[in-house]
């Protein structure tokens, strides 16, 4: 099943987006198996993004195929340690207390650290991020913290059937993009399962995806 939905999905996403843009796609891997991810990967999946530490750490040297690691989940400072040289790109940095402690920790272990701005699209209650009219500031100030190379923005788009609504969200999204792009950006990271054709569409060129890849989640695990 996962080798046909990996198969499925690549011949439905196009190479490029309007932009002409290539997509990378993303495989979400939270609470799967590393047999479940080995075959994905085994069937052509490149980029694997993980949501949780500890499942990160349990599975970091179980994975075959040395795909690209990345962080989509939400961060605690204190667990950073875990992750550091490890994590090819962070998408979720989502406050500045942990672009500092990510820069600190980056400095001491001699490295650079590849990140996204999370911002908080349409203001979500229960979503973190920074507010999209304080991102430009926000980004000026990450830019000058010494270990981090800022290489785009992360969305999550709200759960709406409001499809306008989430067409203007992401449009928006890819205009701040390109208006905070400064020649070093390569990634508007924005798409799960339900709208990353809408995302797409509107400019997106990194989705996540979880259940496309692996089906429904079983969270009784
Ligand atoms: C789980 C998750 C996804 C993928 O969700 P699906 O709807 O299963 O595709 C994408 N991004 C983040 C941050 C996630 O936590």
């Amino acid at each position: 099943m996962i080798e046909q939905n990996v198969k499925n999905l690549f011949a439905g996403i196009p190479d490029k987006n309007p932009f002409g843009e290539n997509i990378t796609v993303v495989a979400a891997v939270k609470l799967q198996t590393v047999e479940s991810i080995n075959r994905a990967i085994a069937a052509g999946i490149r980029n694997i993004g993980d949501n949780h530490v500890q499942e990160f750490r349990d599975k970091y040297d179980l994975i075959c195929g040395n795909p690209r690691r990345h962080f989509i989940g939400h961060l605690q400072t204190n667990k950073i340690k875990y992750l550091l040289g490890r994590v090819d790109l962070y998408h979720s940095v989502d406050r500045m207390s942990l672009a500092e402690e990510l820069s600190n920790k980056s400095g001491k272990a001699q490295i650079t650290s590849d990140i996204l701005l999370q911002i908080n699209i349409g203001d979500q209650p229960t979503k973190g991020g920074f507010e999209y009219n304080d991102a430009e500031n926000a980004l000026k100030i990450i830019k000058s913290l010494p270990s981090l190379n800022v290489k785009g923005l992360m969305a999550m788009l709200p759960l709406s059937d409001d499809i306008q609504l989430l067409q203007k969200l992401a449009k928006d999204m890819r205009v701040l993009y390109d208006r905070l792009n400064d020649g070093n950006f390569k990634y508007l990271s924005m798409g799960m399962s339900g709208d990353w054709e809408l995302c797409v569409e509107q400019g997106a060129n990194t989705v996540r995806l979880g259940t496309s890849v692996f089906g429904a989640r079983n969270y009784d695990r």
